[in-house]
């Protein structure tokens, strides 16, 4: 079911949704399940799950500096959606690059979707590679994650790459794509960002999800300027519980986002992570109970593979 749908059948309504990181190459599913498991009595109606061509691990250089080391990219993601889909009985929603792969393989894995039952997908276009100053796309890829919104659409007409087919199975995924409360970190303001979201908007997604954030009115002004924009389509909150001290420099550095100094000084006094995760779940209550009073369609919590922060939240407001 798509995932415009089920907000439509919440009648108002917030839901609940996570999203998940494939394990690491080699390692068990079970591990996975056993992370969502708990997370099933909140009845989330869909999971996210990433995909990644790169991933990191951050080094603290002592200066207040992180540095940053390659170690592997996670694949599976579309197997996960199927697997996932298949155990628990819970929509799918796969993340989408136009990073990393030409229009054909982009075209395969939409087809293998479509093929397992997956209504929903998230168009992104992921970031520039470690060795890359920019990103670049693929020769033969998308270059924005508006043209994929556009692939995904021609899809869903019947249009492939090298034909168009009159399909009596054709598929009609609804497509969700990146938000920026705080703007995205390579676009020059916040208005021209929005004007890149609403190019997304008219390509054909259905829906939002942003970037995550620590203070609520930064996602309550973006909701106005994106409705003054003119974009009409939900816009779900992402939601990440703080977990380790080390996020306090890494996430302003990676994402471009601030932090609040009451939390900054509220993780500056935890004298260990058990605190500072603690910390993170008591912030993301607040946040969440302040975004569900204001109605918000869905709250989607970035798991990041250990649930036991978002049972926690989840515990107190659903
Ligand atoms: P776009 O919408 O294409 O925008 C990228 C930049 O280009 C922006 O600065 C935009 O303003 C600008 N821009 C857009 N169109 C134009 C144009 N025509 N001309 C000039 N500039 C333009 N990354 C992963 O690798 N895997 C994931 O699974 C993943 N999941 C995510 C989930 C969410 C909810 C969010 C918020 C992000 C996720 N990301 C993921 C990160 C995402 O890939 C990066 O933030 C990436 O840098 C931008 O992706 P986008 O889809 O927003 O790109």
């Amino acid at each position: 079911m798509k995932i415009t749908d089920h907000i439509k059948e919440a009648n108002g309504k917030t839901l609940f949704s996570f999203e998940i990181i494939p394990p690491k190459k080699g390692n068990n599913i079970q591990e996975l399940y056993n992370n969502i498991d708990p997370l099933m009595e909140f009845k989330p109606p869909f999971i996210d799950v990433t995909t990644s061509r790169e991933e990191y691990v951050y080094i603290d250089k002592g200066n207040g500096l992180l540095d940053r080391k390659i170690t592997r990219m996670r694949p599976g993601t579309v197997g996960i959606c199927a697997a996932i889909k298949h155990k628990y009985d819970v929509d799918t929603v796969p993340h989408v690059l136009c990073g990393g792969f030409s229009k054909e393989e982009t075209e395969y894995v939409l087809v293998d979707c479509h093929y397992l039952g997956i209504d929903n997908v998230m168009a992104l276009r992921g970031d520039a590679m470690s060795h890359q100053k920019y990103f670049e796309p693929n020769k033969d890829g998308n270059h924005y994650a508006k043209d994929l919104v556009s692939q995904i659409q021609d899809l869903n007409c019947g249009k492939y790459l090298h034909e168009v087919v009159e399909a009596s199975n054709k598929s009609d995924f609804c497509i969700g794509v990146a938000g920026y409360p705080e703007k995205h970190l390579e676009s020059p303001s916040l208005q021209t960002d929005l004007k890149r979201l609403k190019e997304k908007v008219d390509a054909g997604a259905d829906y939002v999800v942003t970037q995550m954030f620590f203070d609520n009115q930064k996602y309550f002004e973006f909701v106005a300027a994106a409705k003054n924009a003119g974009i009409n389509v939900p816009i779900i909150p992402g939601i990440k519980p703080i977990a380790v001290k080390r996020h306090l420099q890494l996430l302003p550095q990676v994402f471009k986002i601030d932090l609040p100094e009451p939390l900054i000084i509220a993780i500056e006094d935890c004298s260990n992570n058990k605190a500072v995760r603690q910390v993170g779940i008591e912030w993301a209550i607040q946040q969440s109970k302040e975004l569900l009073a204001a109605g918000v369609p869905v709250l989607h919590y970035y798991s990041m593979g250990k649930s036991d922060n978002v049972q926690a939240i989840a515990t107190e407001l659903f």
